[in-house]
């Protein structure tokens, strides 16, 4: 790799990193001066260096201007004019990479989004928490089992999920196979949305089957029959648009590990601004939102559309430092805050945030993710959530909102395509016990398919109460 010239200021002792993108964006090695949370400990920083020169030279996964037409459509959110669904994945995983793993979170996603398009009547963007979500933040740096404790599994992007001393060091070559298993992924999602898959009438279809084949499903048949007249009625005016026939699903994932998200920051050739190319859009995690921590300082010099998660701690004023650092200039759909109360929490909590960042007049879209701040661990041991308490966070926002008079811009989800047993709850009425079935989840625990399909039905109703 080609090394930076030493001057006086660089004389230290600092590992030999490459030359830094821009002078606008700080070096990686200032950026772990800050003492950036969550990072891999990595055994050997020359293989560290290799992986991230690779990843320097290799093409974008996603391109500028597809970043800035998703700011675009989340300033529609701001204006109360759009829709954010958000979902995906706790962690993919390299293994998940497989044509029906992505084909069927995808249809799902895409299902969901038809049924809450009809509900809210704005259009719905489409965010997958997909092809790049390979890096988890743990609450603990260790895990132990039955006596034995190793280094916590960080996602695939860092460490093995196996629990081998030998699994959970953590390998750097990992961020070249997440650029790898991302593209093709991507790759996927682009060949599927353009190529008929997204196809309305055939969403639409399945959702009738859902609605009509399972038992959990009756509870919508009104609504599904009054979106079959809607398209019927459409059919018959002979309004076909191209919007009928495919659909732009957008990547995103937390910006975690600064050695890969830093290699991925590109001058755009067209504006000469910098862009995160691993995905059009990329959130700062709920433990990694310090004001002067790394990944603020790395966020805020991109151009991308950005989330951060607000938990539960977080005052008023944290609130407005993070949207005055991210979004100096108050672009509408730059900066989308996703808050994750809990749904004891969010009646309370919620309303102190929106004030402020409404007095003070920023430009932010709200979206709700009720899954983080509803996790608990079942009698049988697993990690679950309950699909109550995830639906009652969500009517909690849309409250809030209401009394506010603010817009509730969407949902941020952790869901699957498949029938897995990970969440308690929802029409199926899965218990404690069930749990074990299949539960695959390499973190947490995800909405499986029902569960997911119930949601955006129930979500309607709320939009149209
Ligand atoms: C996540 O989205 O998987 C996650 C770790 O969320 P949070 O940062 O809100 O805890
Ligand atoms: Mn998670």
């Amino acid at each position: 790799g080609q090394r930076p010239p030493v001057t006086e200021s660089r004389v230290t002792t600092r590992p030999a990193y490459p030359r830094q993108v821009t002078p606008s964006i700080p070096d990686l090695a200032s950026l772990h001066s800050m003492g950036a949370a969550q990072q891999p400990t990595y055994p050997d920083r020359a293989a560290v260096d290799a992986a991230v020169e690779r990843l320097r030279t290799a093409p974008p996964l996603v391109f500028a201007g597809e970043c800035d037409e998703l700011k675009e459509k989340i300033a529609a959110v701001v204006r109360g004019e759009a829709f954010i669904l958000q979902g995906g994945d706790c962690a993919e995983t390299f293994a998940g990479v497989t044509a029906d793993n992505v084909r069927n979170k995808l249809r799902v996603l895409l299902q969901m989004a038809v049924v809450l398009t009809y509900a809210a009547s704005v259009p719905v963007v489409k965010v997958g928490r997909i092809a790049g979500q390979y890096a988890k933040p743990r609450s603990s740096d260790f895990e132990t089992r039955n006596g034995v404790t190793l280094p916590a599994y960080r996602g695939d992007a860092v460490n093995g999920y196996d629990f081998t001393e030998e699994s959970r060091i953590p390998d750097p070559q990992r961020l070249v196979d997440v650029y790898n298993n991302s593209a093709a992924t991507l790759n996927l999602v682009r060949a599927f949305t353009t190529g008929g898959y997204a196809d309305l009438r055939q969403v639409h279809t399945w959702n009738t089957d859902f609605v009509r084949s399972s038992p959990v499903g009756r509870r919508y048949e009104k609504l599904a029959s009054e979106i079959e007249r809607a398209l019927t009625f459409m059919q018959a005016i002979g309004a076909d648009p191209d919007e009928f026939h495919r659909a732009d699903v957008h990547s995103s994932h937390e910006a975690l590990v600064l050695e890969y998200e830093h290699a991925l920051t590109r001058i755009d050739s067209r504006t000469q601004e910098p862009y995160d190319v691993s995905a059009h859009m990329v959130w700062i995690g709920e433990r990694t939102r310090q004001i002067d921590g790394a990944h603020v300082e790395l966020l805020s010099k991109i151009k991308n559309p950005i989330g951060v998660k607000l938990g539960p701690s977080t005052t008023p004023d944290d609130a407005i430092a993070l949207a005055r650092k991210l979004n100096p200039e108050n672009e509408p759909g730059r900066l989308t805050f996703i808050t994750r109360f809990g749904a004891s929490k969010i009646r309370e909590g919620l309303p102190p945030l929106i004030e402020k960042v409404q007095a003070e007049g920023l430009q932010v879209a709200w979206i709700c993710d009720p899954m983080h701040g509803n996790t608990f661990e079942a009698s049988s041991g697993y990690k679950t959530r309950s699909f109550d308490d995830v639906i009652d966070e969500v009517q909690g926002f849309f409250d809030v909102h209401a009394a506010l008079g603010t817009w509730p811009g969407g949902l941020h989800v952790e869901l699957t395509g498949d029938d897995v047993t990970e969440c308690v709850g929802g029409g199926e009425e899965l218990s404690a016990d069930d749990l074990s079935n299949r539960y695959e989840s390499v973190c947490d625990p995800r909405l499986n398919r029902v569960q997911s399909l119930e949601m955006a039905f129930l979500v309607a109703e709320m939009l149209s109460a």
